[in-house]
């Protein structure tokens, strides 16, 4: 019943590409289960892998199964692992961590130094098969589908970034309107924000983001200025909470400008080297800055399935949805900056 082999899509070789390869299926440890995929997310981590650019170069070994946003179902269990059944529906957390960091014995799992990603330094999940650390797995409600469960991992990126800061009443900006932006924003306005602006420079995802969250302004900061914006709203001095979610330095500029006094910003946006910064503004501002890395395990996750379950819809952000066999494809349209999220069947 168990096949020896199955279907991966492999970084084979440092170039630009994947390949759909026959690998091994993994043979599970004691603590581990195996999950059989039935889709999986394509992320922007993805592309830089296929793109093999600086950053995969230095970081991802070859060969390497890449993918880390996936829902599948266990279909084997460690002799060690408890409280999870075959036949289980499930997504997991894509960072397996040490347990003997300081901050992992103090249960803050995600800030372990130690961690590896599945997909970028452990064999991934862009396969017919992936063997996970049963501490990763999170089990999926009937409510929710697998094309949902498949990108859990950015939705939660998304979360853990939107909720670092109150958000009810509060007013807030998102910078940068790809897949995690929108949904952060339709997070945002499901916890009870006032007024939700979301900016980009690509009218496609802003289009995008109205569709998927109807309520959100939209604002091309290309051709429409932020203050007017605020003015429009009839803020008095501006917005509370600022998600960047762009890594572009004039988007970071653009929402200290556009926040309030002591207003906070959550930066999940990574720019794409050193980049200048008006410190003494920030200063005078008195303004909060977070960093965020991945989800809080478990509560993102936690908090995510609830809101899922609660009327957070977030369905609209996947654009694309094909058979693996056609990743191309898939590939393609995550390249060109017009989608939003693509998924992949593996069934
Ligand atoms: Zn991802």
């Amino acid at each position: 019943m168990r096949p020896n082999t199955m279907k991966a899509l492999e970084k084979s070789k440092p170039e630009e590409g994947l390949w759909m390869v026959q690998a091994p299926v993994p043979e599970i440890g004691a603590d581990e289960v195996l999950i059989r995929i039935n889709k999986t997310g394509i992320c922007g981590t993805d592309i830089h892998i296929w793109n093999w650019d600086e950053w995969a170069a230095a970081t991802v070994p070859v060969p390497m199964i890449t993918g880390h946003e996936f829902a599948g179902e266990i279909v084997e269990i460690g002799r060690n692992v408890t409280g999870l059944e075959i036949g289980q529906r499930c997504s997991g957390e894509g960072h397996l961590i040490t347990t003997d960091s300081r901050q992992s014995r103090a249960g803050k799992f995600h800030l372990d130094p130690g961690t590896r990603g599945i997909g970028v330094n452990e064999q991934g999940a862009f396969a017919q098969y992936l063997k996970l650390p049963a501490f990763n797995v999170v089990p999926l409600p009937d409510d929710v589908p697998d094309e949902i469960g498949a990108i859990l991992d950015p939705l939660g990126n998304a979360v853990h970034t939107a909720l670092s800061f109150d958000l009810l009443g509060e007013d807030v900006l998102i910078t940068g309107a790809g897949p995690i932006g929108i949904m952060a924003a339709a997070v945002v306005r499901h916890a009870g924000a006032r007024h939700v602006v979301i900016t980009d420079i690509n009218p496609d995802r802003l289009k995008l983001a109205e569709h998927v969250v109807p309520t959100v302004r939209t604002v091309d900061v290309s051709s429409e200025e932020l203050q007017d914006v605020i003015t429009e709203l009839g803020m008095k001095e501006g917005f509370d909470v600022g998600l960047e979610m762009s890594g572009s330095q004039i988007a970071l500029d653009q929402m200290v400008e556009a926040l309030v006094m002591g207003g906070k910003i959550a930066l999940l946006g990574i720019p794409p080297g050193k980049s200048p910064v008006d410190w003494s503004r920030i200063v005078f501002k008195a303004i909060t800055i977070k960093g965020v890395y991945g989800r809080e395990m478990f509560e993102t996750w936690y908090k995510m399935i609830a809101m899922l379950q609660n009327g957070l819809d977030v369905s609209r952000v996947i654009t694309h949805q094909m058979k693996v066999d056609d990743f191309a494809d898939g590939f393609a349209a995550m390249k060109s900056g017009r989608s939003g999220k693509v998924v992949l069947d593996w069934t």
